[in-house]
C-alpha cells in the first residue's frame, strides 16, 4: 500500500496537538496530531521516494536512498488514509 494522500487534515488543532505532544515527548498521530498512548494500537508509516510517497510495513526498505523517516498514524486515521488511497 503506497500513496501520497495523507495530510488533508491540516488544521490549527493539529498543529496545536503536535506542539503539545512534542513538548511532552509523546508519540502522536501524524494526521490529526492526537497523542498515541499505545503504539500497538497505531500503525507506523514511512515516507519514501525522497518525501513523495507514504508507505507502511511490508514494503519498508530502510536502506532505500529515498527513505525519509517513519511516523505514527492512529487507527482511525490509518483507516481513513487507506480508504483515501482506494478512491
Ligand atoms: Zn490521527
Amino acid at each position: 500500500m503506497k500513496g501520497k494522500s495523507l495530510l488533508d487534515t491540516l488544521s490549527e488543532d493539529r498543529e496545536r496537538r503536535i506542539d503539545k505532544a512534542e513538548s511532552n515527548g509523546w508519540e502522536y498521530c501524524l494526521c490529526c496530531g492526537r497523542q498515541i498512548k499505545d503504539t500497538s494500537e497505531a500503525v507506523e508509516i514511512e515516507m519514501i521516494d525522497g518525501g513523495d510517497t507514504w508507505t507502511f510495513q511490508e514494503e519498508n526498505d530502510l536502506n532505500d536512498p529515498g527513505y525519509m523517516g517513519a511516523w505514527w498514524l492512529g487507527k482511525t486515521c490509518f483507516k481513513k488514509w487507506v480508504k483515501s488511497l482506494e478512491q
